[in-house]
């Protein structure tokens, strides 16, 4: 194992966190240079009972594991049965548990969101009534946020790729909103060594600007009353509190405490009138990080939002088929958009219409199906969503080494089955769909999603 001052951290760093942790510098030295804990996140949703570990104390779904396993060699993790996200950032629960935030139907905009991890966390916390919309401005990596969105499968969510400033347009449109910022990476700095490479004052300096610049684009669009969670992965007060302070300078607005339990080792912060929380690597079970929280107390306009709409609704004649799909169908508007039926919770149609009308969507709803003539072939998404009816559909359940020969989009040999499109399964956990003809099976796994590693 290497300590922290073998590690090669930039000098002008090293000078700054002496300063602040004084006597306690030489455990985050010896803290940065252990191997970082590995802990996942369980999505509720899909119940497993194959993985152990020791609880996060901060998240009721956080696990630590023993070991970092192969997780690309788990069906289960392509199931979305878990995420894989260090514990720190897992905090963002306390928020919701203290604000009663999970309480009421209420919007939520995650803004810089790829590869996922808050907007999982988020879409397992919020309301069953709410709406997330996970935006992230770099193309190749909304694609990511896609993925991991799909797989978590929770319907209620809008995947936007747009610049921050985009959201000027949707003035008072969020209850809360989370803005986990590019940052300078200063908590990384033992898993990543492009972090520590990366790191300069003067690049410190940048992202705090550019911070700012995030921070004035958003917030425009946060109601009044409205809770924003500013949280970064650096210890650096120019991109943390000293960011907060001049937000709350800018305009109306008031820091908020969340409490802590001594044991967790998060530190609270006091600067004039913030509140904040910093993780450190040598106090807390997790990376470096931090967190606060920001209320908005001057008066917001608010977009209004038009429920009277002209969908194209799928044929009569499949909506019927379609409405056995889902489980409590009744609570869905199935809409078709270039031969795709997707399905919108119906209290949310007329905020996904705004939300198409201003951003840049990728995708929205739960994608059900594609309608080729009078066929209805099932989708990736619906088999990954938590609201498939799985009874209506024919099922297989796999051996590890036929789901990861599933995963690798390689075709299946079976001795059992029945014609037609099969619901594939993991420890009952859906991972894809597979069409059983006479004489071969197609194998529908997504080919951008296969396993590529070397098995052995
Ligand atoms: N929230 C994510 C999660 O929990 O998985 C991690 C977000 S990461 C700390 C910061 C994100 O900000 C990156 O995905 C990055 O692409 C995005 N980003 C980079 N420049 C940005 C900008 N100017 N405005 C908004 N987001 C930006």
């Amino acid at each position: 194992m290497m300590v922290g001052s073998e590690m090669k951290l930039p000098e002008d760093f090293l000078k700054q966190i002496k300063g602040v942790l004084g006597d306690s510098f030489p455990d985050f030295l010896n803290s940065i240079g252990q191997a970082a804990p590995t802990s996942i996140r369980l999505n509720h949703h899909k119940p497993i009972s194959s993985i152990a570990g020791k609880p996060v104390p901060w998240c009721s779904t956080g696990l630590y594991l023993g070991d970092r396993p192969v997780f690309t060699l788990d069906p289960l993790f392509h199931a979305g049965a878990y995420y894989v996200q260090e514990a720190s950032s897992m905090f963002l629960e306390q928020v919701f548990l203290h604000l009663g935030l999970a309480s009421k139907p209420i919007r939520i905009l995650d803004v810089s969101a790829a590869p996922g991890g808050k907007s999982t966390h988020l879409a397992s916390l919020m309301h069953q009534d709410s709406l997330l919309v996970a935006n992230e401005v770099i193309r190749s990596r909304a694609t990511i946020l896609e993925e991991n969105l799909i797989k978590w499968g929770v319907g209620n969510v809008v995947i936007t790729n747009n610049d921050p400033e985009s959201f000027q347009k949707l003035p008072g449109f969020f209850d809360v909103m989370v803005v986990d910022a590019p940052c300078s990476g200063e908590g990384l700095f033992r898993k990543d060594p492009e972090s520590r490479n990366e790191w300069s004052e003067e690049n410190v300096h940048l992202c705090s600007k550019r911070q700012r610049r995030i921070l004035s684009d958003v917030w425009p669009s946060l109601k009044s009353n409205g809770i924003l969670i500013y949280c970064t992965c650096t210890y650096n007060p120019q991109e943390n509190e000293e960011n907060m302070q001049w937000l709350s300078e800018q305009h109306d607005a008031e820091s908020l405490s969340i409490p802590l339990q001594n044991h967790w080792g998060i530190e609270k912060i006091s600067y004039k009138t913030i509140t904040g929380y910093r993780f450190y690597p040598h106090k807390v079970k997790g990376e470096g990080f931090f967190i606060s929280v920001i209320k908005k107390n001057s008066f917001q306009d608010e977009v209004p939002i038009r429920t009277k709409r002209k969908p194209v609704l799928p044929p009569a004649t499949i909506l019927d088929e379609l409405s056995r799909w889902l489980n409590h169908s009744e609570n869905f508007t199935f809409e078709l958009i270039d031969n795709y039926v997707i399905a919108y919770a119906n209290a949310l149609t007329g905020e996904i219409d705004k939300l198409n009308n201003t951003l840049r969507v990728i995708r929205s709803g739960t994608t059900l199906a594609n309608l080729k003539g009078h066929k209805l072939i099932p989708e990736h998404a619906l088999a990954l969503s938590t609201t498939i009816n799985k009874q209506h559909f024919p099922s297989l359940d796999l051996s590890l080494n036929q789901a990861l020969a599933f995963l690798r989009k390689e075709s299946i040999i079976l001795t059992e089955y029945v014609k037609g499109y099969t619901l594939v399964t993991y420890q009952s956990q859906p991972i894809g769909w597979m069409n059983i003809l006479d004489n071969r099976v197609n194998n529908l796994y997504p080919k951008t999603w296969r396993i590529r590693m070397q098995i052995d």
